[in-house]
């Protein structure tokens, strides 16, 4: 697997593969692989794209209290992961490569990164929309595939490429599940064991809340109070928001309608976990 660390490298290697006919599938992460993000690698080259795969850990989508300094890394052990799926390339810039010294340029996905994870983590999606339509400028891929996992940045970067007029295809992998339904994600190593057996309450609440919809339940206050109720029984569990909205455009709904996702934030401990469904009546 090519190691590609400045932003001239990544761009003369991909122009190559292009000239070549290829296709080019780009993966962005911030590494401390799991299977959610080895699954992304195999869609995109399962679709036959050469793949390329960015490894980032971007200081503009955490805020000043949260985990930037501790996000938990394993580089070699990323890179035997990557090369044994078949991945082309990994584009892991320096901080100094993607923000230089003077650096004031962001992007802002207006309303839809001030709701749900953006009432807790203000500049989170600022900081996300910004760090992917660099990535989409230096590497151009023809496809890009993102994790059902993050619910909320999914609907945003659909919404700013088609805001933006990119002409990027974006493909949505569903979310890859421990054993017990939790969401893998790197932050589950923070989890201590006890923080680990309550974590499942994140999917078991989904699984609650689809079930009163399979049912018949279609009032979203009574489902979220039901949702509420579920959480405040588990008491490593701080609720951040648990709410139902539209999956096109995340509008708020009384009745449930159409295509909807349910979506979930809960601190066990110091670790912020998110999961949520799409669903459809
Ligand atoms: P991250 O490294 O956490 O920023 O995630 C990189 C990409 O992997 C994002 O598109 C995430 O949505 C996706 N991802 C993270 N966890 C999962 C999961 N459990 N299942 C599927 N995709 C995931």
């Amino acid at each position: 697997v090519e190691i590609l660390k400045t932003i001239e490298e990544a761009k003369s290697y991909i122009n190559e593969l292009k000239k070549q006919g290829s296709t080019i599938g780009l993966v962005p992460t911030m590494g401390y692989f799991h299977d959610g993000h080895l699954e992304l690698m195999r869609c995109s080259i399962k679709k036959g794209h050469e793949t390329i795969v960015s490894l980032f850990v971007n200081p503009a989508q955490f805020g000043p209290t949260e985990d930037f300094d501790n996000y938990p890394t394993d580089l070699q052990r990323d890179l035997g992961l990557a090369k044994r799926i078949g991945v082309k390339a990994i584009f892991m810039p320096t901080i100094k490569e993607i923000y230089p010294e003077g650096y004031t340029t962001y992007v802002e996905v207006e309303g839809l990164s001030k709701i749900l994870c953006g009432e807790n983590r203000p500049i989170h999606f600022r900081g996300v929309a910004t760090i992917v339509l660099k990535l989409f400028n230096i590497i151009q891929p023809h496809e890009a595939f993102f994790g059902q996992k993050d619910g909320q940045q999914v609907i945003i970067i659909k919404k700013m490429i088609q805001d933006l007029n990119l002409d990027i295809f974006l493909e949505v992998v569903p979310t890859a599940r421990e054993e017990d339904g939790l969401a893998m994600s790197s932050r589950n190593a923070y989890l201590s064991l006890t923080e680990r057996q309550a974590a499942p309450i994140l999917y078991q609440t989904l699984k609650l809340l689809e079930d009163m919809i399979l049912k018949g339940e279609r009032k979203t206050s009574i489902l979220i109070d039901a949702g509420k109720e579920n959480i405040i029984k588990e008491p490593l569990a701080n609720l951040q928001y648990i709410d139902i909205r539209s999956a096109d455009d995340l509008s708020g709904m009384e009745e449930l309608k159409g295509k909807f996702i349910i979506a979930i934030a809960v601190k066990i401990g110091n670790t912020r976990l998110i999961d949520n469904i799409v669903l459809k009546i």
